[in-house]
């Protein structure tokens, strides 16, 4: 029998491949991808691929354990016909980050520095068994894949959104510390900054603010329905100003930056848009190598933390899953678009698109 896979083969480039079906050891797993879901990871990567070779992509993704081991059975507590949720970082599971949850640190898993590490949706398709990605029908489960099963009566492509939902939680709870009466400003009104809203939300911040641009309109009434309490269009309307306004000059406790790619200004406002002490920075900096004007004075006199966004761990994986679960925010509002295997070059750029589009389901079986 043969899988199905789309394979990144060039910068927006795909192309069909059929691979055997991979024999499954005792202490592995195959998955029957449900939904993968696309981030703005996906629309960089698929247009500017990190490193030659082909690769199936897809590194947000729920399915069903089609085969399991019997090893992998006694030790997971899981069978066949589960619903799952897989993690991108496949972990050593032998280093203190492993052992902490905090896979994602692991040297393992970062296929920049070491390329014998595995990780879904980045490692090299020519590597067997071949199936490291979501976007084909079926995803081979390595014994150190880490798997969340997901709460009972959770709709699968509700839980497609699990992975921003976690960088949510880690970012605003645990790496920021968001919590009861919390003044948070949230920069970009994607599923990042809509997922940060909610955690914020959730965990009690008595002030959101998100900003976006013109093009995210919609985005913007999505997130005043997350629970922000103003939105702000940052080239209508003199962002700062605003902050200020809203806060009475003093300022937000803490600043996200889930822009994806709007280079250091994100930075320099949250900067300014912290409170006179004390404030707490995110700042996500890895397309911005350098930062000739990077304010360290007004950093060290404001006394900022400054939080660099990397992923999620286990936890906030598993709180992540539980709050898709609950029926307090109305995450529908989310899941606006899906497309099936043969339309993933249109799904991926979906994303990089529009501002109606905030998360795209990719669903390998319709
Ligand atoms: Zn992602
Ligand atoms: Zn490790």
């Amino acid at each position: 029998m043969k899988v199905n896979a789309a394979v990144r083969t060039a910068p927006q480039t795909t192309e069909f491949r059929e691979y055997d079906m991979p024999d499954i050891p005792d202490e592995a797993a195959l998955l029957k991808v449900e939904v993968a879901g696309i981030c703005g990871t996906d629309v960089k990567f698929y247009s500017k691929p990190p490193f030659p070779g082909p690769v199936v992509m897809g590194h947000e993704n729920i399915g069903y354990i089609a085969k399991a081991g019997k090893v992998f059975q006694d030790r997971r507590g899981l069978k066949e016909g589960d619903l799952v949720f897989v993690e991108h970082y496949v972990g050593c599971m032998n280093c203190e980050h492993c052992h902490r949850g905090d896979y994602r640190l692991c040297m393992f898993t970062d296929w920049r520095k070491f390329p014998e590490g595995l990780r879904f949706g980045y490692t090299l398709a020519e590597r067997a068994p071949h199936l490291f990605g979501g976007f084909a029908e079926y995803m081979y489960l390595p014994w150190n894949s880490v798997i969340h099963k997901l709460p009972n009566g959770l709709n699968p492509e509700i839980a497609g959104v699990v992975t921003p939902m976690a960088n949510g939680i880690q970012w605003a709870l645990f790496d920021c510390r968001v919590g009861y009466d919390s003044k948070v400003l949230i920069q970009g009104p994607g599923q990042q900054g809509l997922c940060n809203t909610v955690a914020s939300h959730q965990a009690g911040a008595s002030l959101i603010i998100v900003t976006g641009t013109s093009k995210d309109k919609k985005r913007l009434e999505v997130a005043k329905k997350l629970g922000a309490d103003y939105t702000i269009i940052v080239d209508e309307e003199d962002p700062l100003e605003r902050i200020m306004e809203i806060t009475n000059g003093e300022g937000v406790d803490v600043s996200l930056d889930c822009t994806a790619g709007a280079g250091t200004i994100p930075t320099l406002l949250g900067v300014e848009a912290l409170k006179r002490k004390g404030g707490t920075l995110q700042f996500q900096g890895e397309d911005v190598p350098e930062f000739p004007n990077f304010p360290m004075g007004k950093i060290a006199n404001k006394y900022i933390t400054i939080k660099a966004a990397r992923g999620h761990n286990y936890e906030s994986c598993e709180l992540g899953l539980k709050q898709l679960n609950s029926d307090r925010y109305p995450f529908e509002l989310m899941t606006t678009h899906r497309f099936g295997l043969k339309d993933v070059h249109n799904a991926i750029n979906a994303v990089g698109g529009s501002g109606d589009c905030i998360h795209v389901s990719l669903l390998p079986w319709e």
